[in-house]
């Protein structure tokens, strides 16, 4: 594969030189022991995520500075201060005490980008406890399904997505002995069997003694959808916040002071990792945007609040590019000194849109749920080649191999396809899935974590993203589960199968389309349609279900009986069909 040229730097004139000056001798001279010690750690070998990422700033000089500026849906901008922060995560660590919540329990939000889902987070870890954000737009299955999964004991979230979505479920959940609600008094008072979060918080006390966790401890519980089956629970434990910390100085070129704005939403990996806590571990002012997406508001605030440091995504970049770059040209975006995406692969152009539209090229960079942390990145020092997601990181060990009946080999030919592999022992990845030891175990072989990603490196070590090596779903960076789509739409009365793909799409990656077959007595039409996908929507959410759907005769199956997705695809995307020798007769 020949590779393409890099793209030159653009640089501001007054920015400071990058973390990472000198990619071969920062890998050279990296080690997580000297990671670690940028920490302070707890008395006795200790180490808790939300000491380092507040308690270590709020006794310091950074007690005063601003640590969340806050930029509600309507108002103006709220903020708390390191020290603030500090009084707030006790407060909430103190209300959990008071309800029995202690080490290991599970600390659930249904939460938007507020500052709660912050002050929830820390406040739990401060206890001891596991924090699991879940993305607000899931509908009642996937709450359900995650809640029940993870033994969610508290949740918190607002009047108006309790009473649509978790209200219906609780006598469903008897694990879930608390709900807290964020939101104005006379909204709360109507929702019964729930409390009301501010009103606790006000009474608490302003300090709570915090329990001193174990770098292995568990911390964090992040859901991500596989092939086949539910959700799978990934587990991480106190001592990712040394990979948090750090890939942030060396893939986001963050420092202490920064102005930094990750617009992920914090139901998923990133909003966390990168929207909670490297950001404060690191010392920086932290942007938490409420609102949804639109263009010339995203320019005001880079602009507005001097963002320095943006972390965006694939999807959200398009829809810059698709409003036009002279969109940007009002706006005084000169405080941004680095920009990056992850989530699904950026198109090459959008780097080069980056230059055009906000004087700086986009950096790519890759990880996910189960890395816990950036594992592969374009560097701020280092040339960018559009379209490849970079090179491992200080401390990462990455390759591409292949499986064999005797495990795996490495591919060491540049521009070879196999499957992206890591050699473990980084802080960050994930300790196993819960409840599912055995899954946890087929990630593993011949001394590789097997990422599920297709990809090549070229000659010079740069990573190249393929595709995924199964029929998991990326459609505006979220990873999508084809079961749970198809487990939903079964339960229409109208359904006999349904198989579940991921179809293209310019702006979103790709969307969610489902084909299905119907039971005898019904009939194809455009209501039923509507009806079907109406009925996903409101069972899955908005982030889930499908946008499109086809009602067909009869879906392609394996004689096993299993339905062929993959063919599926092929058939939409007019390409070639592959091995179908194992297609039941007449499919
Ligand atoms: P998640 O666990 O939800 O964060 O999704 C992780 C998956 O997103 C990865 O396994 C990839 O398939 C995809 N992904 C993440 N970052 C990138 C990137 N920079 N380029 C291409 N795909 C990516």
């Amino acid at each position: 594969m020949p590779t393409p040229p890099a793209l030159e730097k653009v640089r501001r004139g007054d920015a400071p030189p990058p973390r990472l000056l000198d990619y071969e001798r920062a890998r050279a001279e990296f080690s997580w022991e000297a990671a670690r010690a940028q920490l302070e750690g707890l008395p006795g070998g200790g180490l808790n995520i939300a000491h380092e990422a507040v308690d270590r700033h709020a006794r310091g000089p950074a007690r005063d500075r601003v640590a969340l500026r806050f930029l509600p849906r309507r108002g103006p901008p709220r903020d708390l201060t390191y020290g603030q922060l500090r009084e707030e995560t006790d407060r909430c660590a103190d209300v959990l005490r008071s309800l029995g919540v202690g080490r290991g329990d599970r600390v659930f939000t249904l939460l938007g980008r507020v500052p709660e889902l912050h002050v929830v987070a820390l406040g739990a870890l401060k206890r001891g406890a596991v924090f699991c954000g879940l993305f607000s737009a899931f509908g009642p299955e996937p709450i359900q399904a995650r809640l029940e999964r993870g033994a969610g004991k508290v949740l918190v979230t607002t009047p108006a997505l309790y009473a649509q979505k978790v209200a219906p479920l609780r006598a469903r959940l008897p694990g879930l002995e608390h709900v807290l609600l964020v939101g104005e008094p006379d909204e709360v008072t109507r929702c019964e069997g729930a409390l009301d979060l501010w009103r606790l918080l006000e009474r608490a006390s302003p300090s709570h003694e915090l329990v001193a966790t174990a770098p292995d401890d568990m911390a964090l519980l992040h859901f991500t959808s596989g092939t086949t089956g539910l959700p799978k629970g990934a587990v991480h434990v106190h001592e990712a916040v040394v990979a948090h910390h750090v890939t942030a100085q060396l893939a986001l070129d963050l420092r202490e002071g920064d102005v930094y704005w990750c617009t992920a939403d914090p139901g998923w990996v990133t909003g966390v990792s990168y929207g909670v806590i490297a950001p404060l571990t690191n010392g920086v002012t932290s942007i938490i945007d409420e609102g949804d997406f639109n263009a010339e508001r995203w320019y005001r605030i880079l602009e507005e609040q001097r963002v320095n440091v943006w972390y965006t995504a694939p999807t959200a970049v398009r829809m810059m590019m698709k409003v036009g770059e002279e969109a940007a040209r009002p706006f005084d975006l000169s405080a941004l000194r680095f920009v990056a995406s992850v989530g699904e692969p950026l198109n090459p152009e959008a780097v080069r849109w980056g230059v055009r539209a906000l004087g700086l090229p986009i950096h790519d960079n890759w990880w996910q749920t189960e890395t816990g942390g950036v594992m592969i990145a374009n560097f701020a020092s280092q040339p960018i080649r559009p379209g490849s997601m970079g090179r491992p990181l200080p401390g990462v060990e990455a390759a591409i191999v292949r499986r064999t009946d005797a495990g795996v080999e490495e591919v060491h030919a540049p521009g070879e396809q196999g499957e992206l592999a890591l050699r473990p022992g980084w802080p960050s990845m994930f300790r196993g899935y819960l409840h599912d030891d055995e899954r946890y175990r087929r990630c593993f072989a011949g001394g590789w974590y097997l990422t599920g990603d297709l990809a090549s490196r070229d000659e010079d070590g740069y990573f190249w993203f393929v595709g995924r090596a199964d029929d998991v779903i990326k459609t505006s960076g979220h990873l999508v589960g084809p079961f749970e789509v198809e487990s939903a739409l079964l339960e229409h009365p109208a359904v006999a199968e349904a198989g579940v793909i991921g179809k293209p799409d310019p702006i979103a990656g790709e969307v969610v389309k489902a084909f299905v077959s119907l039971r005898p007595g019904h009939e194809g039409t455009d209501a039923l349609r509507a009806d079907l996908l109406a009925h996903a929507r409101r069972r899955l959410g908005a982030a889930i279900a499908p946008k499109e759907l086809e009602i067909v005769a009869a879906l392609p199956r394996t004689r096993s009986g299993k339905i062929m997705r993959r063919l599926l695809k092929a058939r939409e995307l007019g390409l070639p069909e592959g091995d179908t020798s194992t297609l039941e007769a007449g499919a």
